[in-house]
């Protein structure tokens, strides 16, 4: 069992490789046209932010490509195994997708250009609109927010201006499931809402008593992840729906998790008001390195004027694609220009690609897998199933090792990095917070039934050595390039590594010379 190795190189920053006049890489002289364009830019700079050179290293080619690869070897990636991270969806994308984004059409076009010149681009924003629409069931969307967690926020203010449009009056309170991710409370308490707690059940959805006594006319809405962060379907939508409709509040969905429905059930259809899609989880842009990322978010037609700008019309007079950036009462703009182009297209190749009935299936193919693995992995020692026992789950679930820590002193942490020894990514842990030692599973609609199986085994490896051979999972990992570390003193500046530190005293010092008397 086990057999993986991380590469361990003792890597220094670019910076400590720097030697003056060595190239990597020549740019073409710069021609005429794009000097008068550029001149004309500069021109409304503020001198003291014009400079003339960059402090950039000076390297070869080989130096610059072998350094990054040795980088990446020091990494795990989806790239390198099997990343069962719930919640978040880290799947295999396909690379021809990356291709197309990585286009020259695609890459090269700059978000000054005028609209005659990006019609192609425009139509493909506009054609992934009308996708995610008929994916949805929503009236519009806008592609602007740049992850779920913006979408989340322009969701609130979305209520908000909503209901002081209505009633001339604000509305206070946000309401949200304990078993929400981070991200719901944290965007309704930015937009200025006081965010309100509404309890699971031992079934693991929302339970109806606590959302009836929590609601009233000062609740703007209720945000809400289906099939929830339990990786269990809110059996009683319709009723939730009702109930908080029966006092004119919205209903958010956090569509983090639609991968497990797409094609399946549409969020319009259950009832749900405002809605955000995480492109760059479910819809095929790689997001291991924290972004870029892409939460477009979509309304049903009575909120559709609230939605900020740009959205993408066609003009049939003209034939043409246009921006319209001019939108009389929306919440206003929130990202520059018109969002992460390139995560948009490649959730447009993928959905274009796999087609609805694509989609469906590989919205079935992950509950499915996600099921085979709760089977096995329910069974093993020292392991439970918190809520819903029994119960099917959709795309991911999430199990306690509440036991395992009460007869080993071991748990979710200490599991999740030996797996590491094994070659598999660590799985989402102490999430939801309302799981005592959760241990998150999320294996996709991407991964082989041999791949499943290869985990499971080395799952039930890992509980075995916790209770025979403890020493050896608490000191884990092992074969990583990075061994276990002091998780608070790392995000110290004072511990900062070395060569950090070199390269911080060196801009300080070029940071002194350049300064204006
Ligand atoms: C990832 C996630 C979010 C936040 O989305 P980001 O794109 O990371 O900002 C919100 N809710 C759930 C359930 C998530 O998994």
């Amino acid at each position: 069992m086990g057999g993986y190795r991380q590469a361990s190189w003792n890597e220094g920053l670019i910076y400590e490789f720097s030697r003056p006049g060595l190239v990597g890489f020549t740019p073409p002289p710069i021609d005429d046209d794009i000097r008068s364009v550029s001149e004309r830019y500069f021109k409304h700079l503020p001198e003291e932010a014009v400079r003339d050179s960059l402090d950039l290293p000076e390297v070869s080619e080989p130096q610059v490509v072998r350094h990054f690869t040795r980088l990446s070897q020091m990494n795990y990636s989806i790239s390198t195994g099997f990343y069962p991270l719930g919640s978040c969806t880290m799947k295999y994308n396909p690379v021809v997708n990356n291709r197309l984004a990585g286009l020259e059409l695609a890459s090269n076009i700059h978000p000054l250009q005028p609209e005659e010149t990006v019609q192609g681009c425009l139509e493909i924003l506009y054609r992934l609109e009308r996708n995610l629409i008929a994916l949805t069931g929503m009236a519009r969307f806008s592609l602007a927010p740049s992850a779920g967690a913006h979408g989340e926020l322009v969701g609130c203010l979305i209520m908000r201006a909503y209901h002081r449009e209505k009633e001339g009056r604000e509305r206070r309170r946000i309401l949200v499931p304990d078993s929400a991710h981070g991200t719901n409370p944290a965007s309704a308490a930015m937009a200025g809402f006081v965010v309100e707690e509404v309890a699971t059940g031992r079934d693991g959805c929302v339970d109806l008593d606590s959302l009836e006594k929590a609601m009233d006319n000062d609740v703007a809405g209720l945000m809400l992840t289906n099939p929830n962060t339990l990786g269990l379907f809110e059996r009683n939508i319709g009723r939730i729906v009702e109930i908080v409709h029966s006092y004119d509040a919205l209903l958010y969905y956090d569509g983090a998790n639609m991968n497990a429905i797409a094609g399946v059930v549409r969020p319009g259809d259950l009832g749900f008001d405002i809605i955000h899609l995480n492109l760059h989880k479910t819809f095929s842009t790689p997001h291991g390195g924290g972004g870029p990322g892409s939460g477009p978010v979509g309304v049903v037609e009575r909120l559709v004027k609230y939605l900020p700008p740009p959205l993408i019309e066609y003009d049939e007079e003209k034939k043409i694609f246009r921006l319209v950036l001019d939108r009389p009462g929306s919440i206003g703009p929130v990202k520059m220009f018109y969002g992460n182009f390139g995560v948009l297209l490649r959730a447009y190749a993928y959905i274009v690609s796999m087609g609805g009935e694509g989609l469906r299936r590989a919205a079935m193919a992950a509950v499915t897998a996600s099921n085979y693995m709760l089977s096995k992995m329910s069974m093993v020692r020292g392991v439970s199933v918190p809520y819903g026992r029994g119960q099917h789950r959709k795309h991911e679930f999430v199990l306690s090792l509440s036991r395992l820590r009460r007869e080993t002193g071991l748990g979710a942490l200490e599991v999740g990095k030996r797996l590491l020894d094994y070659g598999f990514h660590t799985p989402t842990i102490y999430f939801p917070l309302i799981v005592d030692e959760a241990f998150m599973v999320e294996p996709t609609e991407t991964e082989s039934k041999e791949e499943l199986d290869r985990y499971v085994k080395a799952f039930e490896a890992v509980i075995e050595e916790c209770y025979n051979t403890p020493e050896l999972v608490r000191s884990a990992p092992h074969n990583t390039s990075v061994s276990r570390i002091d998780e608070a003193r790392a995000s110290h500046p004072r511990t900062l590594t070395p060569s950090w530190r070199v390269y911080r005293m060196r801009r300080l010092e070029a940071d002194t010379t350049t300064q204006p008397p």
